[in-house]
């Protein structure tokens, strides 16, 4: 068995260590890109919703023209009634047909107003039903992604138990060598494979490395990297 054994198991912990710490960095991020898939169906549906008030508006200001006309009508036949002479009467008439003429107008154009306002109803209503049914999905996921950091933080938590107990067997200055490297290189500990070549870095070692490594009776440097070599 090779003397560095101990590490290699403490690096196996790290390395699912490492694993779980890069999870729960990367979930927050995932969440927020569920999020931004429902911008597309958001966007649908504010635009949807502009035309519709659109389309009302444009009903609504017929509807004031038609008002408008009626009242001017009706102030016009209450002065006819004060009129003295038949000429003034009959161009008060004229005149009154004349805004009727614009009332037909008006009225035609809100009706039509209202008929395109039928379709754009639906519209907003599909749009806002497809925002809920995307919402639904993800949330689904978000709640997922919630139950995973939840059960990640939990399995981080094993494994740095774990690792204190793994710890324990390693020498202190193989420890202290392999701290000190941790977070610089990863892997730590790598094998030299047979044609004497770090298999961190892939450097080939001079002979008297893969002699130290066989010999087996401490850590031995890789000569490029620092890696600590071992025998596989
Ligand atoms: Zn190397």
């Amino acid at each position: 068995m090779s003397v560095v054994q101990p590490l290699l198991d403490l690096q196996e912990i790290d390395g699912r260590i490492r694993d779980l710490q890069k999870e729960i960095r990367d979930i927050p991020q995932r969440k927020v890109q569920e999020l931004e898939r429902l911008n597309g169906a958001r966007e649908a549906l504010v635009r949807a919703q502009a035309e519709h008030k659109h389309a009302q508006l444009r009903v609504n200001e017929a509807d004031l023209e038609v008002k408008a006309r009626r009242d001017k009508i009706q102030s016009l036949k209450q002065n006819q009634a004060t009129l003295k002479t038949n000429k003034e009467f009959s161009m008060f008439n004229l005149e009154i047909a004349k805004i009727e003429g614009e009332i037909d107008s008006y009225e035609a154009r809100q009706m039509a107003a209202m008929d395109d306002v039928i379709p754009i109803k639906r519209k907003v209503a599909e749009a806002d039903a497809k925002l809920k049914e995307e919402q639904a999905v993800v949330d689904g996921y978000t709640a997922e992604l919630d139950a995973r950091l939840t059960a990640v933080r939990e399995a981080l938590a094993a494994a740095e138990t774990e690792r204190a107990e793994s710890a324990k067997k390693v020498t202190p200055q193989f420890m202290l060598y392999y701290e000190r490297l941790r977070t610089k290189r990863w892997p730590v500990v790598v094998s030299l494979q047979p044609d004497c070549v770090c298999n961190g870095c892939h450097l080939v070692q001079p002979p008297s490395v893969g002699q130290m490594v066989r010999r087996n009776q401490g850590i031995v440097p890789c000569q490029m990297c620092g890696r600590i070599l071992y025998k596989i």
